[in-house]
């Protein structure tokens, strides 16, 4: 067998053994009995993962990229009358803003440098002047550029004001803290492939269970109805539509394997001590970061490309050796580059893959 890649992509992640042996486990039809059970004891295993969540809230499963339970949890919970306001400060963020234009939902956007930080301020100044907002929709980790949003700060408005929150956490939901009465959250939308290690395929929305007593007079879409697939999983444990059979397997075994190593809080330590290492062995060939060391999330950070230096040479180089890195998204694309550190890394991969930096890096400085 051909040597293993790492993933150091901000999902898919490289995948265990257990898991990736899970994806053989049988050829099940999704309207049996057996797999509504699989169903059940996922959407069970999901919402108990945070303390907070396990009595108050549910977890949804659909078939589909993160992107699709960001686009359910808005075309489910956003309202029709009042409005929700984006607070944006990366990629993921605009995008909901975008997904609420399609859906045709009353929003405004308070919109920060990819750079900078929410902007705590003028989200304060936007809701003084529209007392017709009533939910928040923000980016818990903004994959743009690694940084992890203060959702203390935000979340207190939203608390201070009874504003719901609508939160993406595809790419921290597993690894870092959530908190759901400080931040007055009313759903997280969250995948099966970064911070839990699954295969790419699901997606899940956790939201309160009172939320799900309330549908709409209209949902924005029809494959995306969170109320469809809650009271038909929380009903008889069916889906609406096909689901990803073979990705639900490996997302048992991911599910087993995090809880196994401690929940959030531990895949939060493992991430932050490779983190660390790769910052160290970056920081003394002269990488700097994008943003300040205190800003980043466990799970990604942005490094700049030093002068003369392009992407696609540092990625080349570093894919020579097994290691798959990823590009700056938009105006960031000619200027950065990011290292996630999700999946199954070892620490002999974490051992290779400094030797690999050093040669790219200290070659040039
Ligand atoms: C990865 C990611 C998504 C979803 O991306 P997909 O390509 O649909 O998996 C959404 N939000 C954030 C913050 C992400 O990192």
């Amino acid at each position: 067998m051909s040597r293993r890649t790492i993933l150091l992509n901000p999902g898919p992640v490289t995948l265990s053994a257990r898991v990736r042996s899970a994806l053989t486990d049988g050829d099940w039809c999704h309207r049996e009995p057996e797999f509504a059970a699989l169903t059940r004891h996922l959407n069970a295993e999901i919402a108990r993962l945070y303390a907070g969540m396990e009595d108050t809230f549910d977890a949804v499963l659909m078939t589909g990229s993160g992107t699709s339970a960001v686009e359910a949890m808005l075309a489910s919970f956003a309202p029709a009358d009042g409005g929700t306001l984006v607070v944006a400060n990366g990629v993921y963020g605009e995008r909901m803003a975008r997904m609420l234009a399609v859906q045709g939902r009353p929003h405004e956007m308070v919109q920060s440098a990819w750079t900078a930080p929410l902007d705590i301020a003028a989200t304060a100044a936007a809701l003084d002047r529209r007392p017709d907002l009533t939910h928040v929709a923000t980016v818990h980790h903004e994959t743009t550029t690694g940084r992890l949003n203060d959702l203390d700060a935000l979340g207190a408005l939203c608390r201070e004001r009874g504003l719901s929150m609508l939160l993406d956490g595809v790419s921290s939901f597993g690894a870092e803290s959530i908190e759901t009465e400080a931040w007055n959250l009313a759903a997280v939308a969250g995948t099966a492939n970064k911070c839990l290690h699954g295969v790419p395929g699901l997606s899940f929305v956790v939201a309160r269970k009172s939320l799900f007593s309330h549908p709409p007079k209209q949902v924005g879409s029809v494959y995306l109805d969170l109320f469809g697939y809650h009271a038909a999983q929380h009903g008889d444990g069916y889906s609406p539509f096909t689901q990803a059979v073979q990705a639900a397997f490996a997302l048992r075994e991911a599910l087993a394997e995090h809880r196994e190593a401690g929940g959030w809080s531990a895949r939060r330590e493992t991430y932050r001590a490779r983190a660390r290492r790769i910052h160290d062995e970056l920081t003394s060939a002269s990488v700097a970061t994008l943003l300040n060391d205190n800003e980043y999330s466990s799970v990604l950070r942005s490094y700049l490309l030093p002068d003369g230096l392009s992407y696609a040479r540092v990625h080349d180089a570093l894919k020579a050796e097994g290691f798959v890195i990823y590009a700056g998204q938009g105006d960031l694309a000619q200027t950065v580059f990011r290292i996630a550190c999700m999946g199954d890394i070892q620490v002999t991969d974490l051992d290779a893959l400094c030797r690999a930096l050093r040669s790219v890096f200290r070659a040039t400085s």
